[in-house]
């Protein structure tokens, strides 16, 4: 029987078990993971940044955690020797709406108390010259990082602690008494546990599910397709250059993204998935998608964002599409600098009635305690979402 058992090895989970093998150091708490790696999903297949926080509604939980997260996860990676770079951000505008939208945006920045800078189009062309825009907001403390690089850290680092990891082993089964929980693994072993945090990214709404909780939500996969650019155009740009988002859509658009390797990325777009886990372009599970469209949100979704979703799938088959959204605000990019790169994909989480859970969600029973949204920037966030998550269990 262990104190705490803990499912799910992206950055959400790894980070919850270290911090809470840390605050209770006599406690038996193992990690279990499915793949035989940990960051296999959405944290190893991201943009890699770190995000400051401009977006998100003043006093979320969001706004909130992601301020904490970037200097949490630059002083954790200061003294582990893992690789970080603050090289600050511009979002950028390329006509009069999203000159508008942008200082809007620059108004939500302070009410986030963040350091921002406005740049007029002469300010913007003498930072970034390979850039065009009517304008554009600076954010220095925005940085890139090796998100998979920190997760491994932080579960040796747990380890170390005494705390144990199971990779390999796929949790099947959750069943909750009055005095523990019984979590049935795929092999048919059973691991007992008096308290169950899960963290399952795109599966979270199975797990609960599976442990009989009543939820009105569902995940469905956004697929983000990247490109990479070719080495020598490396050094295009020296910051990590973003569009002003469109406010009725719930992700950034395609931004140019330099990664901790050096490299450049273009995504991510965001497009239906068919699978949840399936990351090649012909992807398609028939469990998933029956999953999918017998919850009445996703028609819900499909309905409100039918015109938008319809653009992003031809520009996704349309490589010309998809280079004309980067070429608005950085014209020298060509056709033939569009190499593959790996896809991610996004957990949406979505009410029945359609609308999309936007901020943190956490559910809880007597002895577990779901993480069911856990969106971008949940990587940022990792290290005070832990924390979140130890304090509410060690109180109940
Ligand atoms: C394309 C894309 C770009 C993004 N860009 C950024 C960014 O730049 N910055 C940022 O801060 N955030 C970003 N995000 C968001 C961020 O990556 C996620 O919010 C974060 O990684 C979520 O971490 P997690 O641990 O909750 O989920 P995951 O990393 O998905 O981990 C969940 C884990 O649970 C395991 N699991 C699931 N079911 C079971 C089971 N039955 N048994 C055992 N194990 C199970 C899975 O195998 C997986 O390892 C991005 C996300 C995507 C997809």
């Amino acid at each position: 029987m262990y104190d705490y058992v803990i499912i799910g090895g992206g950055i959400v989970g790894v980070s919850t078990a270290w911090q809470l093998q840390q605050r209770r150091p006599d406690s038996s708490i193992l990690l279990i993971e499915k793949e035989s790696e940990f960051a296999q999903h959405q944290t190893g297949r991201n943009s890699g940044v770190v995000h400051s926080g401009i977006y998100y509604t003043p006093g979320s939980l969001k706004a909130r955690f992601c301020r904490l997260g970037v200097e949490e996860t630059i002083s954790f990676c200061h003294k582990n020797d893992i690789a970080i770079e603050q090289c600050g951000k511009l979002i950028v505008a390329t006509n009069e709406v999203e000159y508008e939208r942008m200082l809007a945006l620059y108004e939500r920045a302070h009410e986030n108390g963040l350091e921002v800078e406005l740049l007029d189009a002469v300010m913007l062309k003498a930072r970034e010259p390979n850039v065009k825009g009517s304008g554009a907001i600076f954010l220095r403390t925005t940085g890139i990082v090796d998100y998979p690089g920190m997760t491994r850290k932080m579960a040796a680092l747990f380890c170390d602690l005494g705390g144990q990891t199971q990779l390999n082993s796929k949790v099947v089964g959750i069943n909750e008494t009055n005095n523990m929980v019984d979590i049935t693994l795929a092999d048919g072993i059973h691991v007992e546990a008096k308290h169950l945090v899960v963290c399952a990214g795109l599966m979270a709404d199975r797990l609960a599910i599976m442990q009989g909780l009543d939820i009105d939500f569902r995940v469905i996969p956004y697929r983000g397709e990247y490109y990479q650019l070719p080495p020598d155009k490396n050094n295009i740009v020296k910051h990590l250059i973003y569009p002003v988002p469109n406010p009725l859509v719930p992700f950034l658009g395609i931004h140019l993204t330099r990664m901790i390797d050096g490299s450049v990325t273009i995504g991510p777009n965001a497009l239906q998935g068919y699978k949840r886990e399936g990351y090649g372009r012909l992807n398609f599970s028939v469990v998933d998608t029956l999953a999918m469209i017998s919850f009445p949100g996703f028609w819900n979704v499909l309905r409100k964002n039918f015109r938008s979703g319809l653009c992003e799938f031809w520009n996704s088959i349309w490589k010309r599409g998809y280079l004309k959204q980067v070429n608005k605000y950085c014209p020298s990019i060509t056709i033939s600098d569009l190499k593959p790169y790996p896809t991610g994909i996004r957990a949406m989480t979505v009410h029945r009635d359609g609308s999309l859970i936007d901020d943190f969600l956490m559910i809880d029973s007597p002895r577990t305690l779901h993480v069911c949204n856990a969106p971008s920037p949940a990587a940022t966030s990792a290290i005070p979402i832990g924390n979140h998550i130890c304090d509410k269990i060690l109180k109940e």
